[in-house]
């Protein structure tokens, strides 16, 4: 028993095993998506990874929602602002925000799925909600996503919003610009003195960009928490010389209401 139990104690071993499961797990994924062979993640009947009417029953938003005039949350209490927003100003670069819907139930379940569980192909059903509401509200402005944290590439191999981004430009064929560049990704020598010295902006304008200021762009994220990275980004793009800066994000977090 002794050299077995030692062979497996082998940091190495241990490696290989947990690198040949994992590339099983993708096998097994691949397989399913393309042989279609897994149910439909919310009614588990369907041969389809999320069937048509589970998608309309999850993604649709009742009539006249109320929704916070500052942040878009909706709002179930017949006043103007959310909590947050009553008590003080949040957003004051970002111009109007737009988070579809709450983040909860199944809604929450599949957002899991996509970035925890990475099933990548998750990304053309958000993709197809996500473009209903751009058609309706933002029709014809430019996309602009919010970059990933460093290292979050690296560590992951993809991120949930470059995704998106991709299905929005190559299928729906909607303009984007990739104005907006993580500051803290960078070296600590690139960084400006005042950055290194207070943590700084995270973001900043990508250089491509200067002297081709679009006039509207519309930031895009999957889940509103506090919205200070939308701010942040809203912040970035007005100095910059936009003059109007507009979010739209699949998800928010709901806030207790008063
Ligand atoms: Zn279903
Ligand atoms: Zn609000």
């Amino acid at each position: 028993m002794k050299p077995f139990y030692n062979f497996l104690k082998n940091a190495k071993v241990q490696f290989d095993f947990a690198l040949f499961s994992f590339a099983m797990q993708k096998l097994r994924r691949l397989a399913a998506f393309l042989l279609g062979s897994e149910n439909c993640a919310v009614c588990k009947k369907q041969n389809v990874f999320l069937c048509n009417s589970c998608f309309c029953k999850t993604f649709a938003l009742a009539k006249n929602v109320r929704r916070c005039k500052k942040c878009g949350r909706i709002l179930n209490n017949g006043k103007n602002y959310c909590v947050d927003c009553a008590g003080g100003n949040i957003f004051s670069a970002l111009d109007l925000a737009l988070p579809v819907f709450a983040y909860t139930g199944n809604r929450k379940k599949l957002l899991q799925l996509w970035k925890m569980e990475q099933n990548r192909q998750l990304v053309f059903y958000f993709a197809r909600f996500f473009y209903k509401y751009y058609a309706k509200y933002f029709n014809s402005i430019v996309l602009v996503g919010v970059p990933p944290r460093p290292g979050k590439i690296f560590n992951q191999g993809w991120d949930q919003i470059d995704d998106l981004v991709l299905v929005l430009q190559g299928k729906y064929k909607l303009q984007f610009a990739k104005m907006l560049l993580r500051t803290d990704g960078l070296q600590q020598k690139y960084r400006s003195r005042d950055q290194r010295i207070n943590g700084g902006a995270r973001y900043k304008l990508n250089p491509r960009y200067k002297g081709t200021i679009p006039k509207k762009v519309l930031l895009i994220d999957d889940v509103l928490t506090t919205g200070a990275t939308l701010e942040e980004c809203a912040e970035v793009l007005k100095s910059a010389g936009v003059e109007q800066v507009f979010a739209l994000t699949l998800f928010f977090v709901p806030k207790a209401e008063k």
